[in-house]
C-alpha cells in the first residue's frame, strides 16, 4: 500500500522541472521575453512529445500528425480570441457548432429516429468534453423525470465499466448512481441485472460504445428495450468510440448497433477531441428530440446584469476550439476519417493476433480498437512493469487485474510496431514468470482499491498528489 507520506524520490517526479527552470510563485516584477518563453515552452513540448510519438502510449493523444496538428492550430488561431457564447458579435460560431452537431448526428444515424416517431428529430450541443456531455445529459434526464413524472430521488443505473463522469454526474446533481458489476466472460452489462434494479425512481440507464476499460460494446439493443418499456432514458457513451465504431463498421467489422438505430436510445455522447481528432475541450452531446435538450438549457431571465442563457455547463469558450473542430470535420471528410480507422484497425488487428500467439495472455471480449488483456498464469502488473522498462504504457485495469493499450493515430505512424509489441509482451510474460510470487511495482499503486478502507486511502493518496501537483 503507497505510504501517504510520499517519499523524496516520487515527489521529483511529479516535478521534473524544478530547478531546471525557474519557478514562478507570483507575477513576475518585469515582462520576460516573448522568445525567451517560447523557447522554454518549445524545450518541455518537445521534451513531452517525444514520449508518445514512439507509437508506445495507450491511448491520450488522439493525434492525426504532425501536418493535421498545425493546420488545427492554424484555423484555432482564427478564432482564439472568440467567445462562442457570442452569437450576436460570432455568428460563424453557431453556423459551424449546428453544422458540427449535424453530421456527428448523421454518423450516428440520426434519421432513423423518424421510423419510430415521426416527430423526434435529433439534436445536441457542443460541450467542453465528454465529462460535461456526459454531466449535460445526466442533468437533463434529472430535470425530465422531475418535470415529466415528479421524481424526486432520481436514479439511473449504469454497468460498473461506464466512465467516471457519469459519477461525478451523480454526485454533482443529486442522483443515486446503481452500478451493476460486470464479469467474467463477456466484460458487458448483463441486461436482466439491469432490469432487476428498476424501480419507480429510476429515470435512464447507461450503456458504453465503447467503455474505456475493455473498449466493449454494451447490449445496447437488449438495454434499447429495456428503456422503451419502462419509458426511461437510455444514455449511450459514445464519449470514446462514438467517432470510431461507425467507421469500423462501414469497413465490414461486426459492430453491435449502439446509435440512433435503436429506438430506445435518448441521448448520446461522442468526443469530437477523441477519433473526431479535433483539438483537446471539444465533445458533442445528442438528443433524440428537442424536448429532451430543453432540459439541458439554463438561464437567469431577470439578473442584473442582462438575460443570461446558456445551452451548456460552461460559460464562455474559446471560438477557436469550434472552428478547429469544424476545419477538423471538414478536412477529413467522411473519406479521411474511413482511411484513419482502416489505418488504426490494421494496427489494432495485428495487436490482437500478438495477443492471442501468447497462451499465458487471455483477451478480454471481442476486441475492436481496444486490445485488454489479463492473465491466469502470470501477474500482468509483472508484464507491466518490464512493459514500461521498454517505454510503453499501458492502462492498467483493476477488479480484475488487466491491462488495455487503445490504439490511437500514433501507433500507425511506426513501422513495424505491432511486431515490437509483440515481441516486447513474449519478453513480458517470461519475465513476470521469474517474478512469481513477488509483488509488482504496479500492483504497488493497483490492488489496493476495491475495500472500504482501501478505496478511502486511494482516494487520501490521489487527493495528496492533486496538493502535490498543485504547489509550485
Ligand atoms: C474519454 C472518455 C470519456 C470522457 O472523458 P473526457 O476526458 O471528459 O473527455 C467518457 N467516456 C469514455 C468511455 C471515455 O473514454
Amino acid at each position: 500500500m503507497p505510504d501517504q507520506t510520499r517519499n523524496e524520490q516520487e515527489t521529483d517526479s511529479f516535478k521534473p522541472y524544478k530547478g531546471r527552470f525557474q519557478s514562478y510563485p507570483e507575477l513576475p516584477e518585469k515582462g520576460r521575453g516573448k522568445e525567451d518563453i517560447l523557447n522554454e515552452l518549445s524545450l518541455m513540448a518537445e521534451e513531452e512529445n517525444a514520449k508518445w510519438t514512439t507509437g508506445k502510449v495507450s491511448g491520450t493523444f488522439y493525434h492525426a500528425g504532425d501536418a493535421h496538428r498545425e493546420y488545427l492550430n492554424k484555423t484555432f488561431s482564427l478564432f482564439s480570441h472568440v467567445n462562442t457564447l457570442q452569437f450576436d458579435l460570432c455568428p460563424s460560431m453557431f453556423k459551424m457548432e449546428s453544422e458540427i452537431i449535424s453530421m456527428t448526428a448523421k454518423m450516428l444515424n440520426c434519421d432513423a429516429v423518424k421510423a419510430h416517431n415521426p416527430a423526434d428529430e435529433v439534436c445536441g450541443t457542443m460541450t467542453s468534453g465528454g465529462s460535461e456531455s456526459i454531466m449535460m445529459a445526466i442533468k437533463t434526464y434529472r430535470d425530465w423525470a422531475k418535470a415529466e413524472k415528479g421524481i424526486d430521488a432520481p436514479e439511473i443505473i449504469m454497468p460498473n465499466t461506464a466512465h467516471p463522469a457519469f459519477d461525478k454526474s451523480g454526485t454533482y446533481f443529486g442522483i443515486n448512481m446503481v452500478h451493476i458489476p460486470v464479469s467474467e466472460p463477456d466484460f458487458r452489462v448483463d441486461p436482466e441485472a439491469v432490469s432487476a434494479k428498476i424501480n419507480k425512481n429510476t429515470i435512464a440507464l447507461v450503456g458504453s460504445a465503447g467503455n474505456y476499460p475493455y473498449g466493449l460494446i454494451d447490449p445496447i439493443d437488449a438495454l434499447s428495450d429495456i428503456a422503451l418499456h419502462h419509458k426511461i432514458g437510455l444514455h449511450v457513451d459514445g464519449c470514446l468510440g462514438g467517432f470510431i465504431l461507425p467507421w469500423f463498421e462501414k469497413l465490414g467489422r461486426n459492430i453491435p448497433t449502439f446509435d440512433f438505430r435503436l429506438p430506445g436510445v435518448t441521448s448520446i455522447s461522442a468526443d469530437t477531441h477523441k477519433y473526431g481528432f479535433a483539438l483537446k475541450g471539444t465533445s458533442v452531446v445528442l438528443y433524440r428530440n428537442n424536448d429532451l435538450r430543453r432540459h439541458q438549457y439554463f438561464s437567469v431571465p431577470d439578473w442584473p446584469g442582462g438575460m443570461y442563457a446558456s445551452p451548456t455547463g460552461a460559460g464562455s469558450r474559446s471560438g477557436g476550439l469550434t472552428a478547429a473542430t469544424w476545419a477538423s470535420m471538414l478536412y477529413l471528410g467522411k473519406e479521411g476519417y474511413l482511411e484513419t480507422a482502416r489505418a488504426l484497425m490494421g494496427v489494432a488487428d495485428a495487436m490482437i493476433k500478438g495477443v492471442e500467439s501468447i497462451p499465458e495472455l487471455l483477451l478480454i471480449g471481442d476486441p475492436t480498437f481496444v486490445v485488454t488483456f489479463r492473465s491466469e498464469e502470470v501477474d500482468v502488473f509483472h508484464v507491466n512493469d518490464f512493459m514500461k522498462t521498454r517505454g510503453w504504457r499501458f492502462n492498467c485495469l483493476q477488479l480484475p487485474p488487466a491491462m488495455h493499450f487503445c490504439v490511437t493515430m500514433p501507433q500507425t505512424f511506426v513501422p513495424g510496431i505491432a511486431d515490437e509489441w509483440t515481441k516486447d509482451l513474449r519478453e513480458g510474460v517470461a519475465y513476470a514468470r521469474t517474478k512469481a510470487g513477488t509483488v509488482a511495482d504496479t500492483t504497488a499503486i493497483y490492488g489496493v482499491a476495491g475495500s472500504l478502507e482501501g478505496n478511502q486511502a486511494v482516494t487520501e493518496m490521489v487527493y495528496g498528489v492533486f496538493d502535490h501537483l498543485f504547489s509550485v
